[in-house]
């Protein structure tokens, strides 16, 4: 394995250093800062993300600013998506390839590092703190698989590892770098009023991944070549059902969720609506039969004001139809997840 060799002209040490923008991403920063080393800052934004509403990349930006050093941010796309259909390691709970997916952001750490004639990568991760991905087997496989045996240091919990190559050159300073481990927050708030930090977001970060009825739907998804971006897009709003033709059917739940179905529809996907009565928008993604129509209605009129008439009027490509509300029995055979 081969590292790319500090240029001469370089007078300080470099890292590179993954910042979500959460306290541990922060407090390692600041950690590695205080050693008077020069930190770049990379930030990854998924499309599994549920951090705060404006978005981890939002988070990331004011982290940076508030440490005073550049930030480069990567979106996880296709390839990302691909990875999540066949990982090498497996799942946890949900459909979270957490080492898989760890191995991807380091991997890509490792590149910016080349790129800069960086010395090693740090990150703000804790031992025994999430149960898949950081434990220490596994700290030691992501490192292998990205390219960044002894190259990566975690200044939070460095004490507890094997020294990395920048501690051993003296690069770092290995003394003045901790020993925290495990689930307990308190070492990290005991740090962070230290340094004065005080404002901070979630600090264990939000992936959709983990969650059990996304992940049911995004495993249907898969299974029925549903794997764009925009497909992603989808899974993340509305009640789901998959109709016998094999077509997804998408349903808002309130105003917001029908303006967002609204937004991502195109001219390949049939849109219904009720006419006079409040209710859902509903979309038929990439098709529309007769058949799909009539029972995407049903479920219009069933999650409408309307529930309980006989049948309430929908409008589906400039023409209004009469809609009946489906049984509940019959909405249980087509539900994705919960
Ligand atoms: S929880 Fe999600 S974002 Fe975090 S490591 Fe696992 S898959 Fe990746």
């Amino acid at each position: 394995m081969t590292f790319s060799i500090s240029s001469p002209k370089k007078m300080r040490v470099r890292a590179v250093g993954l910042l979500s923008g959460g306290l541990d991403s922060i407090l390692a920063c600041r950690l590695i800062l205080e050693q008077g080393i020069e930190v770049f800052a990379l930030n990854f934004v998924s499309p599994f993300c549920t951090c705060t509403k404006k978005g981890c990349r939002h988070e990331a930006r004011k982290a940076a600013d508030l440490l005073g050093v550049p930030l480069k941010v990567i979106a996880k796309g296709a390839d990302y998506i691909q990875l999540i259909k066949k990982p090498r390691h497996g799942y946890g709970s949900g459909m979270n390839p957490c080492i898989d997916c760890r191995v991807f952001t380091f991997t890509h750490a490792r590149y910016y590092m080349e790129e800069l004639s960086a010395d090693f990568v740090f990150t703000g991760e804790v031992l025994g703190e999430r149960p898949m991905s950081q434990h220490l087997q596994a700290l030691k496989l992501i490192e292998q698989d990205s390219g960044l045996s002894g190259r990566v240091l975690r200044p939070l919990s460095a004490k507890l590892l094997e020294p990395t190559i920048p501690e051993t050159r003296g690069l770092v300073d290995r003394e003045k770098l901790l020993t925290i481990q495990g689930r307990s927050r308190k070492p990290q708030m005991a740090l962070a009023a230290r340094f004065g930090i005080k404002d901070y977001p979630c600090p264990a970060g939000g992936c959709l991944l983990t969650d059990k009825n996304f992940a049911a739907r995004l495993r249907d998804a898969f299974a029925h070549g549903e794997d764009s971006l925009r497909d992603i897009q989808f899974l993340k709003v509305g009640r789901h059902f998959r109709l016998g033709s094999g077509k997804k059917v998408v349903v808002g739940r309130d105003e917001r969720e029908n303006r967002v179905l609204n937004n991502l529809a195109t001219a390949s996907d049939t849109l219904i609506q009720p006419v006079t009565i409040p209710g859902p928008t509903v979309i038929i993604v990439q098709g529309g039969t007769t058949e799909d129509i009539e029972i995407a209605s049903g479920l219009c009129a069933r999650y409408s004001d309307g529930k309980n008439l006989p049948s309430i009027q929908v409008q589906c490509a400039g023409s209004i139809l009469d809609a009946r509300p489906l049984s509940e029995e019959t909405i249980n055979t087509l539900r994705i997840g919960e």
